[in-house]
């Protein structure tokens, strides 16, 4: 007499249901009311033999489930059978057990079953239901099978990009004895620490590096992005302190400076002169238009008189002014002859050689911050502070002796936003100093989790945690994401280094450089949270590097533009370029084009594209590109609509668009993806090793915004549950090769830190020695 579990494959009536039961035990693919609808049509059917009937209740029992033996026999049945079908094919449950009984479906007790299996919407391929995941887990196909040296090469060749050289230059400056971590120092004694790496830095001509084409011909945005990432390798305090010397006060110089500055510049970049730059104030942040300090020029004396005027104007924050700055690039409201012409930078010596004060300046130390404390913050107050008139950065702004003032662009608002724009290049470096910290974080993490064990598994062999699938989950997309930043920064940084007629950015490259940053920087915080947890305790200690990571980049979310204040550039930026458009456009190309849209849209939505869940179907790019386009157009044209209503009803621009902020951000966010996407597809296109990478971004772009997708009926639920099914199949597919790809960020050993190191791992007892 056969068992209750034994009917289900003796039974012919039973046989077409037997894929069935196997996706109801296997990793959730049936949701418990799905199981639960079936339950209730089984009971109802009948068409069933009492005795068929109570089999199948049987195995679909979730109080009492079928032991793994039982399983295990029906897999090795079911298995049998499938193994005559093609592979890779998608199926639905019906259509899987149409070809198990193909050449007897007219029997009409198996046309029930396959009536009852196609209320099932989720679809699997034979292989899903045939075999087990591999148990080879990651851990051990990775040791197995590293990436041949010319694979590795390759790999390197496209993270390093055009700037392989200075990368190669500052890994060489890293490996010198000096840059070593010492922990435990205090405040003082580690900002001293980072200042003296920073002018040895200097003095290796990490800076000159910047400048290859002398003074006068500018920076090379390439070189200083890529000096920026490389440094960021190691200690980010030190980076901070490069960007504010390098960037934001020698920058400025050089960008809103002529001529008479370059003296200035010289001393900057040599080291001689440390600078800081003094833009924010206590009661102006984001609104830097708003600033109140003020810089009257008196033709008297020809010269410029700082004052700040009140509390709220004092400077806040200014990186190095606390106790190393001794000049700082000043930005002030420009008053002559009793006219405002708006902010303007101005350059005013704060501390003598000795580090006295300057008459009329006061400066206060910020005191500890939650990171970045190599880096000496500080306030800055001025009272009537007189400079010269050649302290006015006047590239954009000239105020002649008698007080005159003129400028080239008009309009103070232009003039405002060109100035601001020339500084562009300290954002894209945020950008590259966020992704290098999430590469260092994942590094550290991926190789502890390939060695680290914990629980046994069937043979009482301990397993790497990386073997996990939720370990994978968790580092695997963020992984595939600090790939895709890398290739975005590489094109951001093309373009800025394309300037326009007039020598200026384009805007389109201020929009990116906002949005990127905003993106890039929110990403890098929650990749180092996942880096964190995914080392366990161990991942606490300070010692073990993602502490301070994690810490210290999280303010790079606020300075260079607070994220979601850039996001709402970003989005204000987006619908001025549709108006420019629609201006420049005659009616009917812009309706042609916008009937364009909305048959791809149609195209998108038709119920067989929402529902196509092939696992080629959900690898390829094109879906991913049209996913992530099709929201940018939808939010895009939809927030000019309900901008537009609000205007109609009376509110101002302005008030109109902030009605609908929210809606601004979620564009600025679709559209930043959508060009993060586009570059890494241009990279992945031809090479085989990042192709699955980069499906693993696309598609976890997708899963991140799923209830979006299924809102605006882009996907069926089906193939929503069929993204994160194709995810989990990516990450096993990834996961082998998680080392080779850290390994081709070519992060410096002394950056790792001890988690990193086999040896350590080894010796410490974190992981245990091989019997
Ligand atoms: C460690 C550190 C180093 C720094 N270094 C320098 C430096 O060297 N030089 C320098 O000049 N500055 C520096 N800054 C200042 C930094 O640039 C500012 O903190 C930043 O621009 C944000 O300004 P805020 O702090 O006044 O915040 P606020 O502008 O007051 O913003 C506070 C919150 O309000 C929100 N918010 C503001 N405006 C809007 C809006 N329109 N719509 C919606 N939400 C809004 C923001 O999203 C944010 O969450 C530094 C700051 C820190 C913390």
């Amino acid at each position: 007499m056969p068992t209750p579990f034994e009917v289900l494959w003796q039974e012919p009536q039973l046989r077409p249901l037997a894929p069935l039961v196997l996706a109801a035990w296997r990793d959730g693919y049936l949701t418990p009311a799905e199981l639960l609808a079936i339950r209730d049509t089984l009971e109802r059917a009948s068409w069933l033999s009492d005795s068929a009937r109570q089999a199948l209740l049987r195995w679909l029992d979730t109080d009492a489930p079928p032991t793994p033996r039982a399983l295990r026999t029906l897999e090795r049945e079911v298995s049998g059978w499938l193994s005559v079908l093609p592979k890779g094919q998608r199926r639905t449950l019906s259509g899987l057990a149409a070809a198990l009984v193909s050449g007897n479906v007219a029997d009409s007790q198996v046309q029930n079953a396959l009536t009852l299996l196609a209320s099932v919407g989720a679809t699997f391929t034979a292989e899903e239901l045939e075999t087990r995941p591999s148990t080879v887990g990651a851990a051990r196909q990775s040791a197995a099978g590293r990436l041949g040296e010319a694979e590795q090469k390759q790999l390197r060749v496209l993270l390093d990009g055009s700037q392989a050289a200075t990368r190669e230059r500052v890994r060489a400056l890293l490996a010198e004895p000096e840059f070593r971590t010492v922990l435990g120092l205090d405040t003082a004694s580690y900002r001293e620490q980072v200042l003296s790496w920073l002018l040895r830095a200097i003095e290796r001509g990490a800076l000159a590096h910047c400048f290859p084409n002398g003074l006068s011909a500018g920076r090379d945005v390439g070189r200083f992005v890529a000096t920026f990432e490389t440094l960021a390798l190691f200690d980010l305090s030190l980076v901070v302190k490069f960007g504010v010397q390098a960037g934001l006060f020698a920058g400025t110089i050089e960008a809103l400076g002529t001529r008479a500055h370059q003296g200035l510049l010289t001393a900057a970049l040599e080291g001689k002169l440390i600078g800081c730059f003094a833009m924010t104030e206590r009661g102006h942040g984001s609104n830097v238009r708003g600033l109140l300090t003020r810089a009257r020029y008196e033709p008297d004396s020809e010269s410029f008189v700082i004052s700040t005027p009140g509390l709220s104007a004092g400077k806040e924050w200014i990186g190095n002014a606390a106790t190393h700055a001794r000049t700082a690039v000043v930005f002030a409201q420009l008053e002559t002859l009793g006219e405002d012409y708006g902010v303007h930078a101005f350059v005013v010596p704060i501390r003598r050689d000795d580090g006295t004060p300057c008459a009329g300046v006061r400066s206060e130390d910020c005191g500890h911050k939650m990171g970045l404390n190599g880096v000496d913050n500080g306030r800055l107050w001025f009272d009537d502070v007189r400079v010269p008139r050649s302290a006015l950065l006047d590239r954009f702004g000239q105020v002649s002796p008698d007080g005159q003032y003129q400028s080239k662009i008009p309009s103070s608002g232009k003039r405002f936003f060109t100035m601001l724009g020339t500084l562009v290049g300290g954002r894209i470096a945020v950008s590259g100093g966020a992704i290098a910290a999430s590469k260092v974080g994942l590094s550290i993490a991926i190789r502890y989790g390939l060695a680290r064990t914990q629980f046994a598994d069937d043979d009482g062999n301990e397993t790497p945690i990386f073997d996990y699938l939720t370990h994978q989950r968790r580092l695997l997309p963020p992984l595939a994401a600090a790939y895709a930043y890398t290739f975005a920064q590489a094109e951001l940084v093309k373009r800025a280094s394309e300037l326009d007629a007039e020598g200026v950015t384009r805007p389109d490259v201020e929009t990116l450089a906002a949005g990127l940053k905003a993106l890039s920087t929110w990403q890098a915080v929650a990749t180092l949270q996942q880096c964190r947890e995914s080392c366990g305790g161990q991942g606490y200690l300070t010692a073990n590097r993602i502490d301070g990571l994690r810490t210290d980049t999280d303010v790079f979310t606020t300075f260079e533009g607070d994220n979601t204040v850039l996001l709402s550039l970003v989005a204000n930026n987006l619908l001025r370029i549709m108006r420019g458009h629609l201006h420049k456009r005659p009616v009917s190309t812009v309706l042609k084009s916008l009937v364009e849209d909305v048959v791809i849209a149609v195209q998108e939505r038709n119920p067989i594209a929402m529902r196509a869940d092939s696992s080629e179907s959900l690898r390829a790019f094109d879906l991913h590109t049209t996913a992530l386009r099709f929201r940018e157009k939808t939010l895009l044209t939809s927030l000019a609509r309900r901008v537009a209503r609000r205007i109609e009803d009376g509110l101002s621009p302005q008030q109109a668009f902030e009605a609908c902020q929210d809606h601004g951000v979620a564009l600025a966010r679709a559209h930043i993806e959508s060009y993060v996407l586009s570059c890494f597809q241009d990279v992945a296109r031809d090479q085989p090793l990042l192709e699955p990478l980069c499906a693993l971004y696309g598609l976890s772009r997708i899963e991140a915004d799923l209830a979006w997708f299924l809102e605006n009926d882009f996907m069926a639920p089906p193939k929503s549950r069929a993204v994160r099914d194709q995810i989990n199949v990516l990450v096993r597919e990834i996961a082998p090769r998680a080392l080779d790809l850290v390994d081709a960020f070519a992060i410096p050993a002394s950056c790792l830190g001890p988690l990193a190191d086999p040896e350590y791992l080894k010796v410490s007892g974190l992981v245990r020695e091989k019997a």
